[in-house]
C-alpha cells in the first residue's frame, strides 16, 4: 500500500514552476514520508512554510489500495 497527497489538495490555487496548476502527488509507504516529501516540494517550489502545514498534509494523505 502507498500513501499520497495531492499538491493542490493543499494549495488550491498552487502553480508549479512553469506557471500551470500543480499536479505534484507525494508518495510514499508511511505518512511521515508522505509529509517530507511534500514539505519539501512546498518549500522548494511553493516557497511555503512547511512546518506550519503538517498537519493539513496529514490531513490530505490517501491510502491506495492494493
Ligand atoms: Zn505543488
Amino acid at each position: 500500500m502507498v500513501k499520497f497527497a495531492r499538491c493542490n489538495a493543499l494549495l488550491s490555487l498552487a502553480m508549479d514552476s512553469s506557471g500551470k496548476g500543480c499536479r505534484y502527488v507525494a508518495k510514499a509507504e508511511t505518512e511521515d514520508d508522505v509529509v517530507k516529501d511534500m514539505s519539501q516540494h512546498l518549500q522548494s517550489v511553493h516557497q511555503v512554510d512547511p512546518g506550519e502545514m503538517t498537519a493539513n498534509i496529514l490531513a490530505t494523505t490517501k491510502t491506495t489500495r492494493g
